[in-house]
């Protein structure tokens, strides 16, 4: 199954779920250290990831309001 969704992560900003084809994603750098991308097939592993992350980091995560990743 190929993945449809990413999850963006940084220190500082709100975590951010993505469908894959969304611009921020295609532009994201390969080089940073501060930030990490993980990608996943299906939106509730998605947001299941973001949740833990949120837990773990104190963040909030929500939506990426540009692509509206949505599982249908
Ligand atoms: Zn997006």
């Amino acid at each position: 199954m190929p993945d449809n969704f990413a999850i963006y992560h940084n220190s500082r900003t709100d975590i951010k779920i993505h469908n894959i084809c969304c611009s921020a994603f295609d532009k994201r750098d390969p080089n940073t250290i501060n930030e990490e991308w993980h990608t996943t097939p299906d939106l509730q592993t998605a947001t299941d990831i973001a949740r833990t992350l949120s837990r773990e980091h104190g963040l909030h995560f929500r939506n990426c309001k540009r692509c509206k990743p949505s599982s249908t």
